[in-house]
Protein backbone atom coordinates (compact mmCIF):
# COMPACT_ATOMS: atom_id res chain seq x y z
CA UNK A 1 0.00 0.00 0.00
CA UNK A 2 1.37 3.60 -0.58
CA UNK A 3 1.55 5.95 1.96
CA UNK A 4 2.07 9.68 2.22
CA UNK A 5 5.39 9.13 3.10
CA UNK A 6 6.77 6.90 0.72
CA UNK A 7 4.88 8.58 -2.05
CA UNK A 8 6.45 11.64 -3.82
CA UNK A 9 3.60 13.84 -5.62
CA UNK A 10 5.92 15.28 -7.83
CA UNK A 11 4.45 16.23 -11.27
CA UNK A 12 1.38 14.67 -10.12
CA UNK A 13 -2.41 15.54 -9.96
CA UNK A 14 -3.54 14.61 -6.66
CA UNK A 15 -7.34 14.29 -6.61
CA UNK A 16 -8.19 14.77 -2.59
CA UNK A 17 -11.10 13.67 -0.87
CA UNK A 18 -11.37 16.03 1.84
CA UNK A 19 -13.69 17.00 4.83
CA UNK A 20 -14.08 20.89 4.12
CA UNK A 21 -17.54 20.54 5.78
CA UNK A 22 -17.10 23.34 8.32
CA UNK A 23 -19.66 25.24 10.32
CA UNK A 24 -20.16 28.76 9.43
CA UNK A 25 -21.99 31.69 10.15
CA UNK A 26 -25.28 33.02 9.00
CA UNK A 27 -22.50 35.10 6.64
CA UNK A 28 -20.40 32.01 5.28
CA UNK A 29 -17.79 33.09 7.58
CA UNK A 30 -15.87 29.66 9.22
CA UNK A 31 -16.70 30.28 12.81
CA UNK A 32 -14.90 26.30 13.40
CA UNK A 33 -12.01 25.77 11.05
CA UNK A 34 -10.35 22.57 13.04
CA UNK A 35 -11.61 20.77 9.54
CA UNK A 36 -9.69 23.00 7.31
CA UNK A 37 -6.92 22.63 9.52
CA UNK A 38 -6.37 19.01 9.67
CA UNK A 39 -6.03 18.78 5.96
CA UNK A 40 -3.09 20.96 5.60
CA UNK A 41 -0.15 19.10 6.42
CA UNK A 42 -1.44 16.20 3.62
CA UNK A 43 -2.01 19.58 1.30
CA UNK A 44 1.36 21.12 2.22
CA UNK A 45 3.51 17.29 1.68
CA UNK A 46 1.75 17.09 -1.78
CA UNK A 47 2.61 20.73 -2.67
CA UNK A 48 5.74 20.72 -1.17
CA UNK A 49 6.54 17.37 -3.14
CA UNK A 50 6.28 19.39 -6.60
CA UNK A 51 2.68 17.97 -7.05
CA UNK A 52 -0.99 19.53 -7.06
CA UNK A 53 -3.64 18.99 -4.87
CA UNK A 54 -7.56 19.26 -6.27
CA UNK A 55 -9.63 19.27 -2.75
CA UNK A 56 -13.17 17.61 -3.34
CA UNK A 57 -15.67 18.10 -0.18
CA UNK A 58 -19.17 18.10 0.46
CA UNK A 59 -20.54 21.24 2.36
CA UNK A 60 -23.72 20.71 4.01
CA UNK A 61 -26.81 18.99 2.85
CA UNK A 62 -27.96 20.77 -0.64
CA UNK A 63 -29.62 17.56 -1.09
CA UNK A 64 -28.14 17.17 -5.08
CA UNK A 65 -29.11 20.83 -5.46
CA UNK A 66 -26.88 23.77 -6.29
CA UNK A 67 -27.20 26.02 -2.96
CA UNK A 68 -25.78 29.40 -3.37
CA UNK A 69 -25.91 29.17 0.87
CA UNK A 70 -23.83 26.08 1.23
CA UNK A 71 -21.22 26.91 -1.98
CA UNK A 72 -17.27 26.00 -0.46
CA UNK A 73 -16.03 29.46 -1.82
CA UNK A 74 -15.74 31.24 1.26
CA UNK A 75 -14.12 27.85 2.87
CA UNK A 76 -11.25 27.99 -0.10
CA UNK A 77 -10.73 31.21 0.50
CA UNK A 78 -10.22 30.66 4.52
CA UNK A 79 -8.04 27.96 3.35
CA UNK A 80 -5.64 30.29 1.26
CA UNK A 81 -5.01 32.08 4.63
CA UNK A 82 -4.47 28.54 6.50
CA UNK A 83 -1.94 27.68 3.50
CA UNK A 84 -0.29 31.21 3.44
CA UNK A 85 -0.97 31.15 -0.09
CA UNK A 86 -3.67 31.87 -2.91
CA UNK A 87 -6.13 28.74 -3.52
CA UNK A 88 -8.24 28.30 -7.25
CA UNK A 89 -11.63 27.47 -7.23
CA UNK A 90 -13.76 25.71 -9.55
CA UNK A 91 -17.87 26.40 -9.80
CA UNK A 92 -18.59 23.14 -10.18
CA UNK A 93 -17.16 19.80 -9.18
CA UNK A 94 -17.32 18.43 -12.55
CA UNK A 95 -17.99 20.16 -16.00
CA UNK A 96 -15.73 22.50 -18.02
CA UNK A 97 -14.57 25.10 -15.17
CA UNK A 98 -13.39 22.13 -12.94
CA UNK A 99 -11.77 20.27 -16.10
CA UNK A 100 -10.16 23.34 -17.71
CA UNK A 101 -8.67 24.64 -13.79
CA UNK A 102 -7.52 21.47 -13.10
CA UNK A 103 -5.81 20.52 -16.30
CA UNK A 104 -3.86 24.27 -16.09
CA UNK A 105 -3.08 22.95 -12.54
CA UNK A 106 0.85 23.57 -11.94
CA UNK A 107 3.07 22.74 -9.40
CA UNK A 108 2.33 23.89 -5.48
CA UNK A 109 -0.97 24.78 -6.58
CA UNK A 110 -4.12 24.24 -4.93
CA UNK A 111 -7.88 24.34 -6.43
CA UNK A 112 -10.60 23.27 -4.93
CA UNK A 113 -13.92 22.20 -6.21
CA UNK A 114 -17.56 23.34 -5.43
CA UNK A 115 -19.35 21.20 -3.18
CA UNK A 116 -19.51 17.68 -4.64
CA UNK A 117 -23.59 17.05 -2.89
CA UNK A 118 -24.58 20.10 -5.49
CA UNK A 119 -25.14 16.70 -7.62
CA UNK A 120 -27.18 13.91 -6.31
CA UNK A 121 -25.06 11.24 -8.15
CA UNK A 122 -22.49 11.88 -4.83
CA UNK A 123 -24.11 10.47 -2.65
CA UNK A 124 -26.11 8.00 -5.03
CA UNK A 125 -22.62 6.38 -5.94
CA UNK A 126 -23.15 7.03 -9.34
CA UNK A 127 -20.27 5.33 -11.87
CA UNK A 128 -20.03 7.86 -14.31
CA UNK A 129 -19.77 10.60 -11.76
CA UNK A 130 -17.14 8.67 -10.33
CA UNK A 131 -15.04 8.29 -13.44
CA UNK A 132 -15.66 12.32 -14.53
CA UNK A 133 -14.10 13.17 -10.96
CA UNK A 134 -10.95 10.50 -11.71
CA UNK A 135 -10.61 12.36 -14.55
CA UNK A 136 -9.05 15.04 -12.76
CA UNK A 137 -6.41 13.68 -11.13
CA UNK A 138 -3.62 11.03 -11.56
CA UNK A 139 -3.25 9.64 -7.86
CA UNK A 140 -6.44 9.73 -5.63
CA UNK A 141 -5.94 10.36 -2.01
CA UNK A 142 -8.34 9.62 0.52
CA UNK A 143 -8.39 12.41 3.67
CA UNK A 144 -11.73 12.32 4.81
CA UNK A 145 -12.55 10.02 7.54
CA UNK A 146 -15.31 11.62 8.42
CA UNK A 147 -17.40 9.96 5.29
CA UNK A 148 -15.56 7.31 5.27
CA UNK A 149 -18.67 5.21 6.32
CA UNK A 150 -20.55 6.39 3.34
CA UNK A 151 -20.13 4.67 -0.18
CA UNK A 152 -20.18 7.86 -1.93
CA UNK A 153 -18.63 8.73 -4.92
CA UNK A 154 -16.34 10.96 -3.53
CA UNK A 155 -15.09 9.00 -0.86
CA UNK A 156 -15.05 5.22 -2.20
CA UNK A 157 -16.13 4.90 -5.43
CA UNK A 158 -14.32 7.03 -7.18
CA UNK A 159 -11.09 4.70 -5.95
CA UNK A 160 -12.07 2.07 -8.01
CA UNK A 161 -10.87 4.14 -11.12
CA UNK A 162 -6.91 4.52 -9.28
CA UNK A 163 -6.56 0.71 -9.17
CA UNK A 164 -2.42 1.18 -7.91
CA UNK A 165 -2.31 4.68 -7.15
CA UNK A 166 -4.78 5.60 -4.32
CA UNK A 167 -3.83 6.35 -0.81
CA UNK A 168 -5.23 7.69 2.99
CA UNK A 169 -4.00 11.15 3.56
CA UNK A 170 -2.35 11.88 7.39
CA UNK A 171 -5.72 12.66 8.94
CA UNK A 172 -6.53 9.34 7.81
CA UNK A 173 -3.97 7.43 7.98
CA UNK A 174 -3.61 8.97 11.72
CA UNK A 175 -7.36 7.91 12.68
CA UNK A 176 -6.91 4.14 11.07
CA UNK A 177 -3.78 3.71 13.01
CA UNK A 178 -5.32 4.57 15.85
CA UNK A 179 -8.12 1.94 16.28
CA UNK A 180 -5.75 -0.15 15.32
CA UNK A 181 -4.25 0.24 18.21
CA UNK A 182 -6.75 -0.09 20.64
CA UNK A 183 -8.80 -2.88 18.82
CA UNK A 184 -6.00 -4.33 16.86
CA UNK A 185 -3.26 -6.08 19.74
CA UNK A 186 -3.87 -3.14 22.28
CA UNK A 187 -1.52 -3.19 25.12
CA UNK A 188 -2.85 -4.46 28.06
CA UNK A 189 -4.70 -4.10 30.21
CA UNK A 190 -7.39 -2.26 27.93
CA UNK A 191 -10.30 -0.46 29.43
CA UNK A 192 -13.14 0.74 26.96
CA UNK A 193 -15.30 3.65 28.45
CA UNK A 194 -18.79 3.87 26.96
CA UNK A 195 -21.59 6.05 28.16
CA UNK A 196 -24.09 8.84 26.23
CA UNK A 197 -27.73 8.27 26.63
CA UNK A 198 -28.90 4.85 24.77
CA UNK A 199 -27.79 1.47 24.90
CA UNK A 200 -29.56 0.88 21.68
CA UNK A 201 -27.07 3.10 19.85
CA UNK A 202 -24.03 1.46 21.47
CA UNK A 203 -25.47 -1.74 21.27
CA UNK A 204 -22.74 -3.01 18.49
CA UNK A 205 -19.88 -0.94 20.31
CA UNK A 206 -20.39 -3.23 23.18
CA UNK A 207 -20.44 -6.14 21.94
CA UNK A 208 -17.16 -5.67 19.56
CA UNK A 209 -15.44 -3.92 22.50
CA UNK A 210 -15.97 -7.06 24.25
CA UNK A 211 -13.91 -9.09 21.94
CA UNK A 212 -10.81 -7.03 22.61
CA UNK A 213 -10.96 -5.31 26.17
CA UNK A 214 -10.25 -6.50 29.57
CA UNK A 215 -12.34 -3.95 31.53
CA UNK A 216 -15.17 -2.32 30.60
CA UNK A 217 -16.85 0.80 32.41
CA UNK A 218 -20.09 1.77 31.36
CA UNK A 219 -21.99 5.37 32.19
CA UNK A 220 -24.30 7.62 31.33
CA UNK A 221 -27.97 7.75 30.73
CA UNK A 222 -27.19 3.73 29.19
CA UNK A 223 -25.93 2.53 32.51
CA UNK A 224 -29.16 3.12 34.03
CA UNK A 225 -30.22 0.17 31.80
CA UNK A 226 -28.07 -1.89 33.31
CA UNK A 227 -28.80 -0.95 36.65
CA UNK A 228 -32.17 -1.77 35.91
CA UNK A 229 -31.95 -4.78 34.30
CA UNK A 230 -29.56 -5.71 37.56
CA UNK A 231 -32.85 -5.66 39.18
CA UNK A 232 -31.90 -1.79 40.82
CA UNK A 233 -34.67 1.15 41.21
CA UNK A 234 -34.07 3.58 38.98
CA UNK A 235 -37.17 5.79 39.24
CA UNK A 236 -37.56 8.65 36.73
CA UNK A 237 -34.22 7.83 35.43
CA UNK A 238 -33.88 7.39 31.19
CA UNK A 239 -34.22 3.45 30.69
CA UNK A 240 -35.10 1.39 27.83
CA UNK A 241 -37.10 -1.47 29.04
CA UNK A 242 -36.96 -3.49 25.53
CA UNK A 243 -33.31 -3.40 26.32
CA UNK A 244 -33.00 -5.37 29.88
CA UNK A 245 -32.50 -8.39 28.84
CA UNK A 246 -29.80 -7.29 26.03
CA UNK A 247 -28.11 -5.45 28.94
CA UNK A 248 -28.21 -8.75 30.49
CA UNK A 249 -26.78 -10.63 27.80
CA UNK A 250 -23.73 -7.81 27.62
CA UNK A 251 -23.58 -8.29 32.01
CA UNK A 252 -23.58 -12.50 30.67
CA UNK A 253 -20.94 -12.15 28.18
CA UNK A 254 -18.47 -9.91 29.95
CA UNK A 255 -18.26 -12.64 32.26
CA UNK A 256 -18.02 -15.51 30.01
CA UNK A 257 -15.40 -13.52 28.52
CA UNK A 258 -13.58 -12.54 32.10
CA UNK A 259 -14.11 -8.98 31.16
CA UNK A 260 -14.30 -6.97 34.55
CA UNK A 261 -17.91 -4.63 33.79
CA UNK A 262 -18.29 -1.17 35.84
CA UNK A 263 -21.41 -0.30 36.22
CA UNK A 264 -21.86 3.12 38.35
CA UNK A 265 -22.35 2.38 42.25
CA UNK A 266 -23.88 6.03 42.77
CA UNK A 267 -25.86 8.37 41.21
CA UNK A 268 -25.86 12.03 41.11
CA UNK A 269 -30.15 12.44 40.61
CA UNK A 270 -32.09 15.63 39.73
CA UNK A 271 -35.89 15.96 40.34
CA UNK A 272 -36.26 17.47 36.67
CA UNK A 273 -34.43 17.41 33.72
CA UNK A 274 -32.91 20.36 33.83
CA UNK A 275 -29.88 22.66 34.92
CA UNK A 276 -32.24 24.52 37.55
CA UNK A 277 -33.33 21.31 39.40
CA UNK A 278 -33.14 19.97 42.81
CA UNK A 279 -30.25 17.63 43.13
CA UNK A 280 -29.26 14.85 45.80
CA UNK A 281 -26.76 11.74 45.51
CA UNK A 282 -27.69 8.04 46.09
CA UNK A 283 -27.09 4.67 45.46
CA UNK A 284 -27.55 4.05 41.80
CA UNK A 285 -29.88 1.04 42.08
CA UNK A 286 -31.93 2.99 44.45
CA UNK A 287 -33.40 6.13 43.04
CA UNK A 288 -36.29 7.62 44.66
CA UNK A 289 -39.62 8.23 42.50
CA UNK A 290 -39.50 11.34 40.98
CA UNK A 291 -36.03 11.52 40.65
CA UNK A 292 -33.35 10.48 37.49
CA UNK A 293 -30.21 9.77 37.43
CA UNK A 294 -28.24 12.52 35.46
CA UNK A 295 -24.30 11.63 36.15
CA UNK A 296 -22.45 9.15 37.88
CA UNK A 297 -21.34 9.92 42.11
CA UNK A 298 -18.01 10.16 43.82
CA UNK A 299 -17.85 6.48 44.55
CA UNK A 300 -18.50 5.09 41.06
CA UNK A 301 -15.79 8.15 39.95
CA UNK A 302 -13.32 6.52 42.75
CA UNK A 303 -13.74 2.99 40.89
CA UNK A 304 -13.59 4.20 37.26
CA UNK A 305 -10.90 6.61 37.98
CA UNK A 306 -8.21 3.60 39.48
CA UNK A 307 -9.30 1.12 36.52
CA UNK A 308 -8.43 4.39 34.02
CA UNK A 309 -5.12 4.67 35.72
CA UNK A 310 -4.23 0.96 35.54
CA UNK A 311 -4.65 0.68 32.05
CA UNK A 312 -2.33 0.92 29.03
CA UNK A 313 -4.67 1.16 26.82
CA UNK A 314 -7.81 3.17 26.75
CA UNK A 315 -10.89 4.08 24.49
CA UNK A 316 -13.31 6.37 25.54
CA UNK A 317 -16.97 7.03 23.53
CA UNK A 318 -20.16 8.81 25.26
CA UNK A 319 -20.23 11.06 28.04
CA UNK A 320 -20.95 9.71 31.52
CA UNK A 321 -23.74 12.20 32.43
CA UNK A 322 -25.58 15.32 31.15
CA UNK A 323 -22.20 17.14 30.80
CA UNK A 324 -24.00 20.31 28.99
CA UNK A 325 -25.42 20.78 32.05
CA UNK A 326 -23.42 22.22 34.59
CA UNK A 327 -24.66 20.11 37.91
CA UNK A 328 -23.78 16.97 35.90
CA UNK A 329 -20.56 17.87 34.19
CA UNK A 330 -18.36 15.98 37.33
CA UNK A 331 -18.49 12.29 36.27
CA UNK A 332 -17.53 13.53 32.52
CA UNK A 333 -14.73 16.08 33.86
CA UNK A 334 -13.20 13.17 36.35
CA UNK A 335 -13.27 10.67 33.80
CA UNK A 336 -11.89 13.38 31.46
CA UNK A 337 -8.90 13.58 33.90
CA UNK A 338 -8.28 10.07 34.46
CA UNK A 339 -8.36 9.65 30.84
CA UNK A 340 -5.40 12.51 30.49
CA UNK A 341 -3.90 11.63 33.42
CA UNK A 342 -3.06 8.08 32.20
CA UNK A 343 -1.83 8.95 29.37
CA UNK A 344 0.51 11.34 30.65
CA UNK A 345 1.95 7.70 32.88
CA UNK A 346 2.03 6.25 28.81
CA UNK A 347 -1.00 4.80 28.28
CA UNK A 348 -2.61 5.50 24.84
CA UNK A 349 -6.22 6.64 24.88
CA UNK A 350 -8.15 6.96 22.04
CA UNK A 351 -11.33 9.47 22.64
CA UNK A 352 -14.18 9.35 19.99
CA UNK A 353 -17.33 8.49 18.18
CA UNK A 354 -19.78 11.02 19.82
CA UNK A 355 -20.25 13.68 22.68
CA UNK A 356 -16.65 12.26 24.67
CA UNK A 357 -15.15 14.31 21.44
CA UNK A 358 -17.27 17.94 22.51
CA UNK A 359 -16.28 17.02 26.60
CA UNK A 360 -12.90 16.94 26.43
CA UNK A 361 -12.81 20.26 23.89
CA UNK A 362 -14.82 22.10 26.18
CA UNK A 363 -12.80 20.62 29.17
CA UNK A 364 -9.73 22.17 27.23
CA UNK A 365 -8.31 18.33 27.96
CA UNK A 366 -7.75 17.08 24.20
CA UNK A 367 -4.06 18.44 23.92
CA UNK A 368 -3.85 15.43 26.72
CA UNK A 369 -5.40 12.46 25.10
CA UNK A 370 -3.38 10.27 22.66
CA UNK A 371 -5.88 10.68 19.83
CA UNK A 372 -9.22 12.58 19.18
CA UNK A 373 -11.28 11.47 16.72
CA UNK A 374 -12.46 13.97 13.77
CA UNK A 375 -15.36 11.32 12.71
CA UNK A 376 -18.42 11.07 14.47
CA UNK A 377 -20.55 8.14 12.82
CA UNK A 378 -17.85 7.22 11.06
CA UNK A 379 -15.63 6.98 14.21
CA UNK A 380 -19.25 4.66 16.11
CA UNK A 381 -19.31 2.48 13.09
CA UNK A 382 -15.34 1.99 12.98
CA UNK A 383 -15.79 0.99 16.65
CA UNK A 384 -18.55 -1.80 16.07
CA UNK A 385 -16.30 -3.66 13.69
CA UNK A 386 -17.69 -2.64 10.45
CA UNK A 387 -15.65 -2.47 7.22
CA UNK A 388 -15.86 0.91 6.30
CA UNK A 389 -16.01 1.19 2.53
CA UNK A 390 -14.15 4.73 2.31
CA UNK A 391 -11.21 2.84 3.68
CA UNK A 392 -11.83 -0.51 1.55
CA UNK A 393 -11.68 1.14 -0.97
CA UNK A 394 -8.60 2.26 -0.97
CA UNK A 395 -6.98 -0.72 1.06
CA UNK A 396 -8.91 -3.12 -1.58
P1 LIG B 1 -24.58 9.82 22.77
O1 LIG B 1 -24.85 10.74 21.60
O2 LIG B 1 -25.34 8.54 22.72
O3 LIG B 1 -23.12 9.64 23.05
O4 LIG B 1 -25.22 10.55 24.02
C1 LIG B 1 -24.78 11.78 24.47
C2 LIG B 1 -25.86 12.39 25.29
O5 LIG B 1 -26.15 11.56 26.40
C3 LIG B 1 -25.47 13.72 25.86
O6 LIG B 1 -26.24 14.72 25.26
C4 LIG B 1 -25.80 13.60 27.34
O7 LIG B 1 -26.49 14.71 27.85
C5 LIG B 1 -26.69 12.38 27.39
N1 LIG B 1 -26.66 11.73 28.69
C6 LIG B 1 -25.58 11.36 29.40
N2 LIG B 1 -25.92 10.85 30.59
C7 LIG B 1 -27.26 10.90 30.65
C8 LIG B 1 -28.22 10.52 31.64
N3 LIG B 1 -27.83 10.00 32.81
N4 LIG B 1 -29.53 10.70 31.37
C9 LIG B 1 -29.91 11.24 30.19
N5 LIG B 1 -29.07 11.60 29.21
C10 LIG B 1 -27.76 11.45 29.43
Amino acid sequence: MLTMDTTSFAGKKALVRVDLNVPQDANGRVTDDSRARAIVRTVNKITGDGGSAILMSHLGRPKGKVNPAMSLKPVAEHLSTLLGKPVLFATDCVGPDAKAKAAALKPGEVLVLENLRFHPEEEAGDEAFSKTLSELGDVYVNDAFGTAHRAHASTTIVANYFPTAKLFGYLMQAEIDSVGKVLGNPARPMTAIVGGSKVSSKIEVLENLLKSCDELIIGGGMANTFVKAMGGSTGSSLVEEDLLDTARTVIEKAKAKGVKLHIPTDAVVADAFAATANTDQCAADAVPDGWMALDIGPKSIATFRSAILGSKTILWNGPMGVFEMEPFQQGTIAIANAVAEATEKGAFSLVGGGDSVAAVNQFGLAEKISYVSTGGGAMLEYLEGKVLPGIAAVQG
